[in-house]
Order: structure tokens, then sequence, then C-alpha cells
């Protein structure tokens, strides 16, 4: 049940939340209402507006059909969630797996939000996805399957409306698909209706390793600030693709030992540390650690019991929970995914003093740039990778350094402490728009 703000000496109102924002109360959904729930006590007068943060501004559930290769129709079930544009448009990615649902696209769409007002980018926050298994499609349904979902989520998504990205399981042909499409239905090549495009179609450099290099950046930041030596450091990762696998070969191009990762496919383990320029050959050969030679195999279970200093989840949600927080032995968990972690393991997590550099900071990178390449699309003037990467590091430091003062000034996590700067963030805009009508 939640309270509405009301006048001063008027009877407040009751506005129980509506179902489907109840439901799944230990899904993504939940765990990010409990976060919400941590920050209101530090929003100070701008907690009158923190019920907006638990309502999405926009849900829109499509229905995507499509002409199978064997001549029969399959439906689709799509989603776009806006959860708010208070900052500007909405933006964030498009995921294609097959357990999306609405609860887990409202929570991606909502730590959108705080992401992207973490990192200051004038953003709101939005996220879409389709529940699919996409390794079970033609390259043809693919882009079919693509396109439709494009138009019929074209009435919301525009440059200056809501940018979609991609996510798990979506990539650069997929943005230059659903670029194509929207430009197709308004007349004319918009460039700007999604960033993580090919370069050549108003991609930008850096684009594709820019959640690894942010998540590398404020891993090797918050490391000083524990004593932590990176160059000595044993790291274990989750998830080998853009995130997981960038983040890895640059802290193994810093010193750093990557003892175990696992994938899909299984879980390895080298205690000299894995050879990640030949591991990353041998996933974008075969789609998966799985039967890389320079290693042992590991049962799944024993990758949250491995020694070592840094753990990089870089997968899903809910991976860190209640029932293995204990288990970690790593002093830091760097998030490259989103919502990898319960609540409940957060507690876990702190008591144990492991320090968790919170997925609405960690992985911004992504976002950030992003950013940049809107802003060149609009411009159509392109930077070097140089540039690019510079003012990516420059945003992630100092957004990080900002965020650290406040978890130290208010005694509180850097999860908790992301969320203050963002809410406020947000909150204020809210406050100055003011509603309408
Ligand atoms: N999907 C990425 C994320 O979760 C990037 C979103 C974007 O670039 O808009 O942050």
């Amino acid at each position: 049940m939640s309270q509405a703000s009301s006048p001063a000496g008027a009877p407040a109102l009751l506005h129980p939340l509506p179902s489907y924002l109840q439901a799944d109360k230990l899904g993504p959904w939940g765990n990010y209402l409990q976060q919400v729930d941590r920050v209101i006590p530090h929003l100070g007068s701008l907690a009158r507006w923190a019920e907006t943060l638990k309502r999405p501004k926009r849900i829109l559930i499509v229905d995507v059909p499509i002409h199978m290769d064997d001549g029969t129709v399959a439906h689709f079930e799509g989603y776009r969630v806006q959860h708010n544009v208070s900052r500007g448009p909405g933006k964030g990615g498009v995921r294609f797996h097959q357990d999306v649902t609405l609860s887990e696209v409202m929570a991606l769409s909502a730590w959108m939000s705080i992401k992207n007002a973490a990192v200051n980018v004038p953003y709101g926050g939005a996220k879409g996805g389709i529940r699919v298994d996409p390794k079970k499609l033609s390259r043809g349904e693919l882009e079919r399957m693509t396109r439709r979902y494009t138009s019929e989520i074209g009435i919301i998504i525009g440059p200056n409306k809501d940018i979609p990205a991609p996510d798990v399981n979506t990539n650069e042909q997929i943005m230059a698909w659903m670029m194509d499409t929207y430009s197709m239905n308004t007349g004319s090549t918009s460039t700007g209706v999604v960033t993580g495009k090919p370069v050549d179609l108003g991609g930008s450099l850096g684009r594709r390793e820019a959640t690894g290099r942010g998540v590398f950046t404020v891993g090797a930041e918050a490391a000083k600030h524990i004593d932590l030596d990176i160059a000595t450091a044993r790291v274990a990762v989750q998830g080998f693709g853009n995130v997981g696998g960038v983040a890895g070969k640059l802290f193994a191009e810093a010193g750093a030992r990557i003892v175990a990762v696992q994938d899909h496919g299984g879980t390895i383990y080298r205690e000299a540390g894995l050879d990640v320029p030949s591991l990353l050959r041998h996933v974008a050969a075969t789609g998966s650690v799985a039967g890389f030679a320079q290693a042992e195999v590991i049962a799944d279970d024993k990758f949250w019991d491995v020694d070592c200093e840094i753990l990089i989840p870089a997968a899903l949600e809910q991976q860190i929970t209640r029932d293995n927080a204990g288990r970690i032995k790593a002093r830091m968990i760097i998030e490259g995914a989103n919502g990898p972690t319960t609540p409940e393991a957060d507690d876990i997590l702190q008591e144990r003093n492991v320090l968790v550099l919170p997925d609405v900071i960690a992985n911004a990178g992504g976002v950030t740039v992003s950013y940049f390449e809107w802003v060149q699309d609009f411009s159509s003037f392109f930077w070097d990778e140089a540039e690019i990467n510079a003012r990516l590091v420059r945003i992630m430091k100092e957004a990080f350094a900002g965020v650290w003062q406040v978890s130290q000034d208010h005694k509180v996590s850097l999860r908790t402490a992301t969320f203050i700067v963002a809410c406020k963030r947000i909150l204020h805009t809210r406050e100055l728009r003011g509603l309408y009508p």
C-alpha cells in the first residue's frame, strides 16, 4: 500500500499500486521497489515526489506476428516501458530472451532512469524486450521479428522520444534493422533513433567496448579506496559477452589473473589465470566457454566458492542471492549485469564487508557512449576513439567519486548512495516541471 502525497492539512488519499506494479514481489521489479524504499529517508523534501519512481510512466505490450521459414505464423510478446522521462527522452536497451517478462522490463527501465541520472546524461529511463530465444530463429526470422517489433513500438520511440540500444542478445545488426524500419516508416533516414549501431551507419567508435571499459574504470577507482592491487588480483567473471569479455580483457591487461569464467555453456577455472585473448577467440567461434582446452571444468555451483578478490557478474539478474552471498570470497563485486544482486544478498555482503559496485553506476559506460553516439548523430560530426574513451573515463570517474563521497557522508552502501544522487536529480526535475494539467 502506498501513500499519495497531499497538501498540508488535507486528508491523504490512499492509492494502492495497480496490481501489475505489485506483482512478482520477489522478481526484479520487487527488488527495485525495495531499493527505492531504502532511499526515501534520504531524499528530504523531494520524498514528496518519490511515488513517481514506483510507477512507470508508460507501458506498451505488443503482439509481434511473423512468417516463419516453414510457412507457419508465430506470435511473440514484446514490450517497451518508459519508466521516467523527467530529465529527457527515454533511453535503454532491447533484450531478446526466452525469460523476458513485463516485470523484468519494468525493473530494467527503472534501473535505466537511475543509471542515466547517476552519470548525469540527459535522459529518462526505458527498456524493451521480446520473449523469445533468438538462437532458435533463422537470420530471416530474426530480421522479420525485429522489424515488426520496431513497427509496433514505433508510435512511442524516436530520436527525441525514446532511443533503444543493444542489450542481452541484441547487437549492431539488430540496431541497423531497427533504424531502417523506423526510418522507412517515417520517410527519412533517422540515425539517432537507436544507438549501438554499426559505425558505418552513424554508430560511435568505442560503443561496443564501452560497458566493459566502464566496469574496469569504476573497478580500478574503487580498488584504490580498499587498498586492492588490480595488478595482483584474481578475478572471476560470470558472462563473457560484450560486458564480461571486455572487462575481463581490460583487467587481464592491467595484470589481474582471470581465474574463473562462467557462461550458459558451463564454468571453467585456471588458477594460474586464463589466457583471455584465446578464450575470447574461442567464445567468438563457438558461442560459449564450453570446450576451451586450456582450463579445467568445474561444477556451475562451485563458481561462487572460487578464491578471488574481484567478482564480476555480467550476465542476468538475481544471480547473487541469500543462498550464495555468504560463500563469495571476493572483496569487491562489480555489477556488469543489471540487477544481479538481490536486496537480501546486498545486506549479507555489506555485513561481510564485501564492497558492491552497483549496476547503476558500474555498467553505465554503455549508455554514456550511447549518449555520445546520439550527440554525434545529431551534429553529423564524429569523434575518434581516443576522444570517446577519454570522455567516457572522465564521466565514469567523476560520477563514481561523487557517489563514493555520498556513501561516506550518509554511511550507506554504494547502491543506496547512487540511488540518492540519481533520485534527487530525477525528482528535482519532476518538481521543477510540475504536474500537467
Ligand atoms: N543496455 C545497456 C544498459 O543496460 C545500454 C543501454 C543504452 O545504451 O541505451 O545500460
